[in-house]
């Protein structure tokens, strides 16, 4: 799949069907794969954290979740075909796990979230293995955590335990798992358990998704400043490339 750099970040140019037709043929192949999900603010914090920069660079597959990254991408003229977001691959891979009958670990959000979305889960999809569910709130520290989810055997893991803790249990995980695919789903468990809604769909086709968010979640307006400086750096590293161009 093609790479495309935006901010130091480097993403795989695919469409969503590419990108499970990749993660589809690394399971049957039993190829241990892991998965960053990257918006904006991701692409913000690996700017400015050097050791989060280190496991992003880690990624097997790397993909744009949120327009964002993909008009970032397009005004710096190498376009990403669309989002892929960590939502619709869970959803998605959830669906391929229900057909192959593969164990699926799933780890975060709060307790009676991870217990309504393990619900729901097995509901869902009857075919997959539920290996194991457990909220998000533990220390990194504690590696019985770790020990637990590897002893369990998953083919894939889901980790919505926000960034950058989702990535840094995962790197830590992969070491007990080479052959398992590894994913950081941010707040997809709350949306899967139903306690939070995502956006309508004309909100999400009108690129709104991130106003329906911080109209639900007034708080998110510290995190969302990272948006103008995201659009901020993109101009500046297009006026950097077309100055090396000249
Ligand atoms: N979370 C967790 N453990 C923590 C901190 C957060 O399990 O130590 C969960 C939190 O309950 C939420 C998710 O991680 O379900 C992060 O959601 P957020 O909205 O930050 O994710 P986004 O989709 O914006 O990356």
């Amino acid at each position: 799949m093609k790479k495309i750099e935006v901010l130091g970040v480097t993403f795989d140019a695919g469409t969503k069907q590419a990108v499970l037709a990749q993660l589809a043929g690394r399971l049957a192949a039993r190829q241990g794969t892991f998965v960053v999900t990257a918006n904006p603010e991701i692409v913000m914090k690996a700017r400015r954290d050097s050791d989060f920069a280190a496991l992003v660079k880690q990624a097997d597959l790397v993909t744009a979740d949120g327009i964002g990254v993909v008009q970032g991408a397009a005004m710096l003229g190498r376009p990403l075909p669309e989002r892929v977001t960590g939502y619709d691959l869970l959803v998605d891979l959830l669906g391929l796990a229900n057909e192959k009958h593969l164990r699926v670990f799933l780890i975060g959000a709060k307790s009676e979230v991870i217990a309504q979305t393990a619900a729901k889960v097995q509901a869902t999809y009857p075919q997959l293995v539920l290996a194991g569910a457990r909220d998000g709130y533990f220390d990194l520290t504690d590696t019985s955590v770790i020990d637990a989810v590897a002893s369990a055997r998953p083919d894939m893991v889901f980790a919505a335990l926000g960034a950058p803790k989702q990535e840094q249990f995962l790197t830590q995980l992969r070491a007990q798992l080479p052959h398992a695919l590894l994913m950081g789903v941010g707040g997809s468990f709350d949306v899967l358990a139903g306690v939070a809604k995502r956006a309508p769909g004309w909100m999400q086709h009108a690129h709104l998704e991130w106003l329906y968010r911080l109209i639900k979640q007034p708080s998110r307006l510290g995190r969302m400043m990272v948006l103008p400086q995201f659009v901020f750096a993109v101009r500046k590293q297009r006026r950097a490339e077309r100055q090396a161009h000249k």
